[in-house]
């Protein structure tokens, strides 16, 4: 039997709750899912490719069928290297729309094999973005409602957030 391999790709700059909880939620759909963390050099990423997918890597160990990597180039070409069909994206506010359904498009234009697939975020994670925690924990704001602990830890450190109430 063919194996149901899903692969939700990402920059993760870090990894929040809102895509842990996609990944909780998308991993019951395959037999593997690789969360796959893109190098995104032009978005100079806060982490190293290699922290990221360290991060992930200790947010997601309960899950047996969860592989993180990392790649760089096409995302179809890793794709087909993976043997995988299925892209999972999350969508959150309106304006996620417009770049997922152009990039959805232009993946299935590379390779109309592969399906892009959205899940709908939680509503409690629905303004939760990798960027705006970036700037609260810049700014020396309590970021632990928003990301996995062992990411909380990082940012502390980094930011040299002192203490939280
Ligand atoms: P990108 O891949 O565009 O660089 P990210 O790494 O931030 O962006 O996100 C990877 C995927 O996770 C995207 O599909 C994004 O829409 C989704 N995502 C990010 N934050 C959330 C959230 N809070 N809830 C649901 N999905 C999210």
């Amino acid at each position: 039997m063919t194996k149901h391999i899903g692969i939700y790709p990402g920059t993760f700059d870090p990894i929040t709750s809102g895509h842990l909880d996609i990944i909780e939620r998308g991993q019951k759909l395959f037999d593997e899912m690789v969360v796959a963390v893109a190098e995104s050099e032009k978005k100079n990423p806060l982490f190293s490719v290699i922290e990221r997918v360290k991060m992930i890597k200790e947010a997601t160990k309960k899950y047996k069928n969860i592989k993180v990597e990392s790649f760089s180039g096409l995302l179809i070409d890793y794709m087909h290297r993976k043997k995988a069909n299925v892209i999972l994206r999350g969508l959150r506010v309106i304006s996620d729309f417009e770049y997922e359904f152009q990039m959805a498009l232009t993946n299935r234009n590379l390779d109309p094999n592969i399906e892009t697939v959205f899940m709908m975020t939680k509503a409690d994670y629905a303004y939760m973005s990798s960027r705006f925690l970036k700037e609260i924990a810049r700014l020396g704001g309590d970021v632990r409602g928003f990301v996995p602990p062992n990411v909380a830890k990082k940012l502390i450190k980094l930011f040299k957030v002192k203490s939280f109430k």
